[in-house]
């Protein structure tokens, strides 16, 4: 009978051999395996026949502990994340409160050219908008006629806003 919790690359093993590890159960236990531990059981794994499924395998099922296919914990946990430079990348690093030049960089770059398509949807289909005004702000153009004068007659007869800091006095 095969035991259900032995991994299934395991079966592409050439029939008779075993993989390096064979009774090396401390490579697998360890959050955080010493240096000695993770170049020995690097070497090992460069030469099992079956590295790459096994690290497959474990960055697949999420394997929190030891060395699998010549990878530590945390080098599978950076294999499993989005590339640098994506958006999910950029998601990615904010959920963890990590800073990434890279990906603040294309995101912000991401941000300008999306703003660029809708200021231009704005021109083309409206001529001018208080949309496009407030976008030409934020990209730091200056502002157009056209956004300017429909602002302008947006605004004109309203009475002006309260300001917070002003209804106290
Ligand atoms: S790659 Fe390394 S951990 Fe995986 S089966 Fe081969 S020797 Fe064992
Ligand atoms: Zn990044
Ligand atoms: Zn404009």
């Amino acid at each position: 009978m095969i035991d259900a919790a032995v991994p299934p690359f395991l079966a592409q093993l050439p029939h008779g051999t075993r993989t390096p590890c064979h009774r090396r159960p401390e490579l697998f236990v360890s959050d955080a395996p010493s240096a000695a531990v993770t170049e020995a059981a690097r070497h090992m794994c460069a030469a099992c026949p079956l590295q790459q499924p096994c690290a497959d395998y474990a960055i697949r099922m999420r394997e929190p502990d030891g060395i699998w296919g010549g990878l530590t914990p945390q080098e599978r946990d950076a294999a499993r994340r989005p590339p640098c430079g994506t958006e999910l990348g950029w998601r990615s690093h904010r959920s963890r409160g990590e800073s990434c030049i890279t990906c603040r960089e294309a995101h912000r770059e991401r941000l300008r050219a999306d703003r660029e398509q809708r200021l231009a949807r704005e021109h083309r289909v409206h001529g001018g908008s208080l949309a496009g005004y407030r976008l030409e702000l934020l990209l730091g153009l200056p502002t157009c006629a056209r956004c300017r004068a429909v602002r302008q007659q947006y605004y004109a007869g309203r009475p002006r806003p309260q300001k917070w800091y002003r209804r106290a006095a």
